[in-house]
């Protein structure tokens, strides 16, 4: 047998990791061990990968080897569970990037086809793109640039512009495909100015969009990729990632009840101002709050980006057991676009080992939320925010949220009375039947626990 037959065999062993390994990331029970079966196919694929191409540089494989391995764990350690969204960016944008340079280094292997040089340009060019346009995903995400959406007048023409100067540049390189070709730089810088273009105009609640498309385009990268350096597991791993990329992208585009154009082009409150909230804002203590807990039979937490911040769920998870030994039936709504990255809630809650039957689903609580005598908003804002539903001015119009508002009683557990990610005001905090417990969310549900002593 050959070496690409070896590889080959090994090819589709990693990829069938690869599959069985995301099915079973689609349930936290199984989601662990999915995630090392897919390790596991992926240095099966490197290895096959590098022996086949006769890349017998160990030195340069263990060096690769070694920075990769003191950046990652350097990140594990560093990197706060809270940064983890904007990691995630610089994940999508990393991978975008090898992808871009992968594909450019095929022209240096000797004369290439068109076919070739048509994948090189596409890795080229979606890698560029996702590059650039995570790091501004990423500056947005850590709040280190302006989260909100940045339109100006013809953002649009110099969009299509940017596009028809790419294509043009890309047929020019094309018929004369060089590493050193003047079209082909041209084309690089304007992928990544492209890449910055496509992310400035979106913010907001609509970032959750941003982040699973910028993660799809990686995989299609990467795709382009394995086209351009003819290696099959490449391609089969780049496809894997952009169709669970695409998904994931219509699952949030649903969760924001948005088309996907709309949230591309539409500039996220770009043009609308939500009314003015006016009322009573009615804080409560812990003392006071304990005395409802007490009473209660039904609680329902609502987590969001505060849990995060405040690393609460480990207190949440223990008031919940204490609710329940006091009889109280619990469980945890969760909003698919919570916190700041897709998924959020659920890893924090399966960090501080929640039962996931006591996970339930926005869809699945709302129609149950008038029966909820106490709904314990722990740092979300957005998500449960009425505006969505009821002014047709909001910026969030038309978002589907958890209805607390519909509960016997709310508690907002936040510091202040800030604005959540998008910007926009709450009328959840002045309703009739909502108490705000201002504070940090651990200090405060710490507080409750120590009233049950
Ligand atoms: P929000 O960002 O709307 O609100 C978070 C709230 O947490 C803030 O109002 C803040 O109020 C409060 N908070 C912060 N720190 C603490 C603390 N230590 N203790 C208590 N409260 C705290 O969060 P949501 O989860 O409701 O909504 C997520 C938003 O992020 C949506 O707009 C979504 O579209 C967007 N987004 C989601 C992504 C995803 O993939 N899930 C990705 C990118 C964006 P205060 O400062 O007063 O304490």
């Amino acid at each position: 047998m050959s070496i690409e037959m070896i590889a080959n065999f090994a090819y589709i062993l990693s990829a069938a990791l690869f599959i069985f390994g995301l099915k079973m990331l689609g349930s936290p029970a199984t989601a662990r061990r999915g995630n090392l079966l897919s390790s596991v196919g992926m240095l099966i694929a490197v290895v096959a990968g590098l022996t086949a191409e006769g890349i017998v540089s160990y030195e340069y494989i263990i060096g690769g080897i070694l920075i990769g391995t003191i950046i990652g764990a350097l990140a594990a350690r560093l990197v706060s569970m809270t940064s983890m969204p904007e990691m995630v960016a610089l994940f999508n944008g990393s991978g975008g990037a090898a992808s871009l340079l992968v594909g450019w280094s095929t022209l240096y292997g000797g004369d290439v086809s068109t076919f070739t040089a048509v994948t090189v340009l596409i890795a080229i060019l979606i890698g560029g793109v996702t590059f650039t346009g995570s790091l501004i995903a990423y500056g947005k995400l850590s709040e280190t640039i302006n989260s909100a959406a940045l339109v100006f007048t013809g953002q649009r023409v110099v969009n299509s512009l940017l596009l028809v100067a790419i294509v043009y540049c890309g047929y020019m390189f094309a018929v004369d495909p060089a590493a050193d070709s003047q079209w082909l730089y041209a084309m690089l810088g304007l992928a990544l100015v492209l890449g910055v273009m496509a992310v400035i105009p979106i913010g907001g609640a609509d970032m959750p969009v941003v982040i699973s498309l910028l993660n799809s385009y990686s995989g299609l990268a990467a795709c382009a990729a394995g086209f351009a350096i003819n290696n099959n597991i490449l391609i089969v791993a780049g496809s894997l990632v952009g169709a669970a990329g695409i998904i994931l992208t219509n699952i949030m585009c649903k969760a924001m009840n948005r088309s996907l154009a709309n949230v591309l082009f539409s500039g996220f409150g770009a043009v609308k101002q939500g009314k003015a909230i006016e009322g009573e804002v009615k804080p409560i203590s812990v003392e006071d709050a304990y005395y409802l807990f007490e009473a209660a039979s039904n609680v329902c937490f609502v987590p969001g980006y505060g849990m995060a911040v405040a690393q609460a769920q480990h207190v949440v998870k223990e008031l919940g057991e204490i609710l329940e030994n006091n009889g109280a039936e619990v469980s945890y709504a969760i909003h698919p676009v919570a916190g700041r990255m897709p998924g959020h809630m659920n890893v924090l809650l399966a960090e501080a080992d929640v039962p996931y039957e006591q996970l339930v689903e926005m869809d699945d609580i709302n129609p149950r939320i008038e029966n909820v005598d106490i709904a314990v908003v722990i740092g979300a804002n957005d998500v449960v925010n009425p505006s969505a539903r009821e002014d047709e001015d909001s910026p969030i119009w038309g978002m589907p949220i958890i209805n607390v508002d519909k509960a016997r009683t709310v508690f907002v557990l936040k510091r202040s009375m800030a604005s959540g990610f998008s910007g926009v005001d709450n009328p959840l905090f002045f309703g009739e039947n909502t108490r705000m417990l201002f504070g940090d969310a651990k200090e405060s549900i710490s507080g409750v626990i120590a009233e049950f002593g």
